[in-house]
């Protein structure tokens, strides 16, 4: 069977409406759970980023002057149509990046909380003023969008990133494009289905797909006026250094290797179970995952006996069966790379403690499973201790002190996130002032910030200064303008 007659081909959305690409290259769309062929998906060139942008920029000199109170009314909807659609929304996650029903409904309802938050737009877009600057001269700053901005966003959570984006940039009055992961495009398809009867006119929202090429061209264009990206750090760093040589102004999320202190006086029953959902839901493809624990003194014994419990008790397979709790990691290249990190690692001197390289899921021969994986004694510096690894594979390390750990949490080149699980409130001061990460948990393991605050990456996981999300998004997505102004008076004059 030929691609093109086994699988629905996916569309862009330009201008309000449906196109079919005339794209030369295109790419299988597979569940990983079981490899089946679900769509194909065109790789757009050049001249249809270009076709959109355009649209885009058609349509903002209307939006632009369209009241924000106006503005938001299409969000209110795109709520509620969200909420109306959030099984069948999880279940095409499910069904093309791996992760479990429950995680979809999950990521899902994150996605939806900042559409929320973005229809307080009315008030997060004010500006500020001051009477009397000098006399009868007043200053006001006031807020303008910037044009056609464009979100690059990659496989891990296809029905939230995009929202992490897309409210506050049109709520603020931009058009806004998107270019989702041609890994899991299918979600998007129907994110942009609900956009459509939330009543934006033509051209404020478009989509298309692609891969690099699509990527390059939206970087290139003249009319795109910010990047908002999410992926790999390479490309991160690829895409803020392009964007900004073209002078736009960029927000580029990137990988992680997170870590998490444990210290003896945590309550382990509690740390075990938060640490086993960070380390092995999503298969470990949470760009918040934990990926490296370092136990502190005593907390090693206990620690690491109820972890190789939980890992090996946790049960994997499809995501939409009931009862389990992992899904496959999204390809098997994927797959073939967590394999390689594991054996790396046990090649530079770590002990495998919990080997879930080949195991298979009944049923489920074609899938792309790792099983939950535990690696102990990896030593600073080493493949494991530093490399992203995004599968589900814990490292273990053990420090003396508190002091020790946090010079192994900050010894790493990625700062996303580091967790602290302590019953001590001083212990939790000194991790959270001292530790090199943009987000913080303390007792948690996925520190994923609301939607009303910034997704904080530092060091190599974030290029850039204004974050996703909240008012960090409502600053990126606008352009300041300050007036100062006077007018001559004479009250005095008969009118
Ligand atoms: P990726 O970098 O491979 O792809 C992300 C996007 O970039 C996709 O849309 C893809 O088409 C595009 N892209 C890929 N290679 C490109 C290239 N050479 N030139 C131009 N564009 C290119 O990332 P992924 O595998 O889809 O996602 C997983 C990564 O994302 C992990 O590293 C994870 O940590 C990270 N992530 C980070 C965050 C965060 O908030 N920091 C959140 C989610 C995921």
């Amino acid at each position: 069977m030929t691609i093109e007659s086994a699988a629905q081909e996916l569309l862009n959305y330009v201008g309000g409406e449906w196109q079919r690409s005339r794209a030369s290259a295109r790419q299988e769309v597979r569940n990983p759970a079981t490899a089946e062929t679900l769509a194909v998906v065109p790789l757009s060139p050049k001249e249809e980023v270009d076709a959109a942008v355009q649209a885009g920029v058609k349509a903002f000199r209307e939006w632009r002057e369209t009241p924000v109170v106006d503005r938001i009314k299409p969000l209110f909807k795109l709520r509620q149509l969200l909420h109306d659609n959030l099984e069948e929304l999880a279940r095409t996650i499910t069904n093309e990046a791996g992760k479990t029903y429950a995680e979809s409904l999950g990521e899902m309802q994150r996605g939806l909380e900042n559409v929320e938050v973005a229809c307080g737009a009315p008030y997060m877009m004010q500006g500020s003023n001051n009477e009397d600057i000098a006399h009868g001269i007043d200053e006001h700053m006031i807020r303008q969008p910037l044009g056609v901005v464009a979100a690059i966003t990659p496989f891990n959570f296809p029905g939230m990133i995009p929202l992490w984006f897309l409210p506050y940039a049109v709520a603020t009055g931009n058009c806004f494009l998107l270019k989702p992961s041609e890994r899991v495009p299918m979600t998007t398809q129907l994110l942009f289905r609900l956009l459509e009867q939330a009543g934006f006119p033509p051209g404020v929202v478009g989509l298309v797909n692609g891969g690099k090429e699509t990527v390059d061209a939206i970087l290139d264009h003249p009319d795109v006026k910010a990047i908002s990206f999410v992926g790999s750090t390479p490309v991160a760093r690829y895409i803020y250094a392009r964007a900004a040589a073209n002078g736009k102004r960029a927000q580029c999320q990137g990988g992680a290797k997170n870590p998490a202190v444990v210290l003896p006086d945590a309550d382990m029953e509690m740390t075990s179970r938060i640490l086993t959902d960070s380390a092995f839901g999503c298969a470990g493809q949470r760009c918040l995952a934990t990926s490296v624990a370092i136990t502190v003194g005593d907390a090693r014994v206990e620690f690491t006996e109820r972890m190789v419990a939980a890992a090996e008790q946790r049960k994997v397979g499809y995501g939409l069966e009931q009862g389990v709790e992992m899904g496959p990691v999204i390809t098997k290249e994927s797959r073939e790379r967590i394999r390689s990190l594991v054996d790396t690692g046990a090649a530079e001197g770590a002990r495998v403690l919990v080997d879930g390289r080949e195991k298979a899921v009944d049923g489920f021969a074609d899938g792309y499973f790792v099983h939950p994986t535990i690696v102990d004694e990896v030593a600073p510096g080493s493949t494991l201790a530093t490399t992203e690894v995004f599968g589900p594979v814990l490292s273990l390390m053990h420090a003396r002190t508190l002091d020790e750990a946090i010079q192994l949490v900050n010894d790493r080149a990625f700062g996303n996130q580091a967790s602290l699980f302590t019953s001590s409130g001083a212990a939790a001061r000194e991790f959270r002032h001292r530790a090199i990460a943009g987000n913080i948990g303390i007792n948690l393991g996925v520190a994923a910030p609301m939607a009303f605050f910034p997704f904080s990456g530092w060091s190599e996981s974030f290029f850039g200064d204004l974050h996703a999300q909240g008012a960090h998004g409502i600053e990126f997505y606008t352009q300041t303008k300050v007036v100062v102004e006077r007018w001559p008076q004479n009250w005095s004059r008969t009118f």
